[in-house]
C-alpha cells in the first residue's frame, strides 16, 4: 500500500477520518500502518487486528488466554490505563466487521533493535539514557498494576528525538494491588523470559510480574551493551537451562559497575533479584544524574492525567478479554459488541449466570409477566408481555474467570419501556454496564 503523501495510488480512507499509508511493521497478531488523521493532519500508527470470532454459547471461542482477541483486548486495556512519555499512547479504538483498529501514537524512529544492529552495540551513555527511560516506563506501569511480560528490544520503539516508547502490550497482565497476587500464564519470548515464568503453570505458586519484567530489562540492558543476547542456544531445552542458571558472560568492554548491575538484574532467583528501588540506587544507573533529576524522571509530569482507577478497585486476578467490556466507556467498541442491525444489546457481567437470571425473574414477577427459562442449563430467559405485546429474550453466555456476556434480544412487539424502565436499571447497577448498553 502506498503512503498517502507522494504515492501514486489513491490513499485508502478508513472510518472517513484516517488515510492509511505504508505498512510500518507486522507481528504475529497484527499489521501496523502509517496513517494520517485527516482533520488534524496528525500522523499516527494504526495497528490492525483481525476481528475475533463471536463468543459461542459455551464461551469456548473466547476462553483461550493466548488467542489473538485476548492479545488486542489486553493491549487496549493496558494502554488505556497508561499515560507516560515513554509508553506509546493509545488514541482511539475502532472496529469494522472484519477488523479492530488501534490508533496509536506514531514512533517515527522505528525499532531500537535496528539501531543496535546498525551500530553493533550502543555506547554506555546512550544505553544509560535509554535504560533510564525504560525503567521509568516499567516502574510507572507496575504502579498502575500493569505488567508488560514481553519486554524486548523489538518492542521498544523510538520517536523522532531518539527517545524510547515502550509498545506491544499484547501479553500484558493487569492486576489489583493484592499483595499475594501472582501470575500463572506462561508468556514472553525465549531469550528474554525470566526463569520463574518458564516453570510457572497452573497449580504452582505463580510468579511476580514486576520481577519478571525486571529480568527482561536486564536482558535488554545486556543487548544494548553487548549487541547480542546473554542467553542463546538453538536448542530450546539448552536455552532454558542457561536461563535457569542465569549464567551469562559480559563482553570485555563492559564496565565493572555495569557488569554488577546486569548480574543483579539477571539473578535467577526473583526473591533476591534487584528491585526498581535498588536500581535507582545503583552506581552505574545513577551516574551523572542528581537525585532530584532522577526522581522527576521516574515520575514524569502528567503521567496520570485523566486516568480512572476502576481496575485497581477490583479484587485480584488477571483480566480476561471480556473484562474490558466492563470498562469500555470512552472506547468505541460498538461495532464489536452491539449488533447495530438488530434490536440487540450485549454487555459484560461479573455475576454468576444464575444470579443474573434470578434478577430478571424477580423483575418479571413484580410486573406479573410470563417468564420461562430456556437453553442449555437454563442459561436463557424469555419474558412475555401481559397481552403478548412483546417477547424479550435474554441469554447469558458464561465465559472464563467468572465473567459473562449478557445478550438481550427482542422477539416481537415493543419492549422498549419494559427494558428501559424496569429491567435495564436492575441489571445496570451490579453488572458494570460500562459504555455499551
Ligand atoms: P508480536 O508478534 O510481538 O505479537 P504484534 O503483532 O503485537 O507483535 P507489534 O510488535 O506491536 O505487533 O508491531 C509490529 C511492528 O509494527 C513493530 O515491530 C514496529 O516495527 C511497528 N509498530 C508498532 N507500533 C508502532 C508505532 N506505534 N509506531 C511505529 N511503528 C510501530
Amino acid at each position: 500500500m502506498a503512503e498517502s503523501s507522494g504515492g501514486a495510488l489513491p490513499a485508502k480512507v478508513i472510518f472517513g477520518k484516517y488515510e492509511l499509508g505504508r505498512v510500518l511493521g507486522r507481528g504475529a497478531s497484527a499489521k501496523v500502518y502509517y496513517a494520517r488523521h485527516i482533520a488534524s493532519g496528525r500522523s499516527v500508527a494504526i495497528k490492525v487486528f483481525p476481528k475475533p470470532r463471536r463468543p459461542s454459547s459455551s464461551g469456548s471461542s473466547s476462553s483461550s488466554s493466548s488467542s489473538s482477541s485476548d492479545s488486542f483486548i489486553r493491549e487496549i486495556f493496558a494502554l488505556r490505563l497508561l499515560r507516560h512519555p515513554h509508553i506509546v499512547r493509545l488514541h482511539e479504538v475502532l472496529a469494522s466487521r472484519s477488523s479492530v483498529y488501534l490508533v496509536l501514537e506514531l514512533a517515527k524512529g522505528g525499532e531500537l533493535i535496528s539501531r543496535v544492529h546498525d551500530r553493533g552495540r550502543l555506547p554506555d551513555d546512550l544505553s544509560r539514557r535509554l535504560f533510564h527511560q525504560l525503567l521509568s516506563a516499567v516502574s510507572y506501569s507496575h504502579s498502575r498494576g500493569v505488567f508488560h511480560r514481553d519486554l524486548k528490544p523489538e518492542n521498544l520503539l523510538l520517536d523522532d528525538a531518539g527517545d524510547l516508547k515502550v509498545s506491544d502490550f499484547g501479553f500484558s497482565a493487569v492486576s489489583s494491588f493484592s499483595e499475594d497476587y501472582l501470575l500463572h500464564t506462561q508468556c514472553g519470548t525465549p531469550g528474554y523470559v525470566a526463569p520463574e515464568i518458564l516453570v510457572s503453570r497452573k497449580g504452582t505458586t505463580g510468579y511476580d510480574g514486576a520481577k519478571a519484567d525486571i529480568w527482561s530489562c536486564g536482558v535488554i540492558l545486556f543487548v544494548l551493551n553487548a549487541g547480542y543476547l546473554p542467553f542463546n542456544d538453538r536448542n530450546l531445552v539448552s536455552l532454558y537451562r542457561k536461563i535457569h542458571r542465569g549464567h551469562h558472560r559480559c563482553p570485555r568492554w563492559t564496565q565493572p559497575d555495569l557488569r554488577r548491575l546486569i548480574s543483579r538484574l539477571l539473578d535467577p532467583n526473583p526473591a533476591t533479584r534487584i528491585s526498581v528501588d535498588g536500581i535507582l540506587r545503583d552506581p552505574w544507573f545513577a551516574r551523572d544524574v542528581d537525585p532530584d533529576q532522577l526522581a522527576t524522571m521516574m515520575r514524569p509530569q502528567g503521567s496520570d492525567a485523566g486516568l480512572d482507577d476502576k481496575p485497581h478497585r477490583r479484587r485480584g486476578g488477571e483480566l480476561n478479554a471480556f473484562d474490558l467490556i466492563s470498562f469500555a466507556s470512552g472506547l468505541d467498541l460498538s461495532g464489536l459488541f452491539v449488533d447495530a442491525a438488530s434490536d440487540r444489546v450485549r454487555f459484560a457481567s461479573v455475576e454468576p449466570v444464575d444470579r443474573i437470571l434470578d434478577r430478571v425473574e424477580e423483575v418479571g414477577k413484580e410486573e406479573g409477566l410470563v417468564l420461562r427459562r430456556e437453553g442449555e442449563k437454563g442459561s436463557a430467559a424469555v419474558i412475555e408481555g401481559h397481552k403478548g405485546e412483546f417477547v424479550l429474550r435474554l441469554q447469558v453466555h458464561r465465559l472464563t474467570g467468572g465473567t459473562a456476556v449478557v445478550e438481550v434480544e427482542v422477539g416481537s412487539g415493543s419492549y422498549g419501556s419494559f427494558w428501559n424502565e424496569k429491567l435495564r436499571p436492575v441489571l445496570r447497577g451490579p453488572l458494570h454496564l460500562g459504555g455499551l448498553g
